[in-house]
């Protein structure tokens, strides 16, 4: 946006648990202000602001005194880069619940599942995710499913399933879901037991069958030279491998 402007705000005093978030993504929006909200790990909240300069200082204004309840003691504001938010929204806060399941079929493969409007969005992961920002790994997108499944572990059609990694999920990134899967690139933060961090899925080939590659993004959640899939071979529900559910049949 031409004549655009951008600011960092960090909030400290009683500014938690009063709704603070929630009151500036209302403002913001209202405004057409983009970027984010989110909680500090040091009790502050923390705001990214860009867009129309009058705008913008409409909101840094509101954020001095903040939502009924809080006592803001003091705000330090920077000026900083546009970066060319499309939404504003809070960080930080789950988006839903994200699965992976090893499934033994055909081919061995993981499938990745994030919850995005009441369906699990999946994708075919033949070697699995990593840790390692170095690795590409390749994905192909599949139905949806139910998030019911996200539990099933078990023989299926003489192959197997077990749930090698679950918890929730941050989405992140300038474009709002679903429109960053629409186009093509979606930035997310799993937190799972395994699986934690910043990940990117970035389309290489749209259409029926959509190819995708799944790559850690470089924070400290990443782990150089790891290989998590060898490392943690253990369903998170019951322990077993993939393997011994074969077994077993
Ligand atoms: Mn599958």
């Amino acid at each position: 946006m031409a004549g655009a402007e951008a600011i960092r705000a960090v909030m400290r005093g009683e500014v938690r648990g009063v709704g603070f978030r929630d009151a500036t993504v209302r403002l913001a929006r209202e405004l057409a202000v983009m970027g984010w909200v989110r909680h500090g790990e040091d009790g502050t909240v923390q705001v990214h602001a860009e867009g129309d300069p009058t705008a913008v200082g409409q909101l840094m204004g509101y954020l001095g005194q903040g939502p009924p309840g809080a006592r803001v003691a003091g705000v330090e504001t920077e000026q900083v880069a546009v970066e060319g938010h499309e939404q504003f929204a809070i960080r930080g806060a789950s988006a839903g619940v994200f699965v992976v399941q090893e499934h033994a079929a055909t081919a061995h493969h993981f499938d990745l599942r994030l919850e995005v409007g009441g369906v699990m969005r999946s994708w075919a992961v033949p070697k699995g995710l990593s840790l390692d920002p170095a690795v590409k790994r390749f994905a192909v997108e599949v139905p949806d499913h139910d998030v019911e499944h996200n539990t099933f572990e078990g023989t299926l059609g003489g192959g197997g399933v077990i749930v090698w990694d679950r918890g929730t999920y941050e989405q992140g990134g300038r474009v709002a879901w679903p429109e960053a899967l629409d186009r093509g690139h979606a930035v997310f933060v799993l937190r799972g037991e395994k699986l934690r961090g910043g990940f990117a899925l970035q389309r290489t080939r749209p259409g029926a069958k959509a190819q995708w590659l799944l790559i850690k993004r470089r924070d400290a959640d990443a782990r150089p030279g790891s290989d998590i899939v060898a490392e943690r071979p253990d369903s998170v529900l019951s322990g077993r491998t993939l393997g011994e559910i074969l077994n077993d049949a």
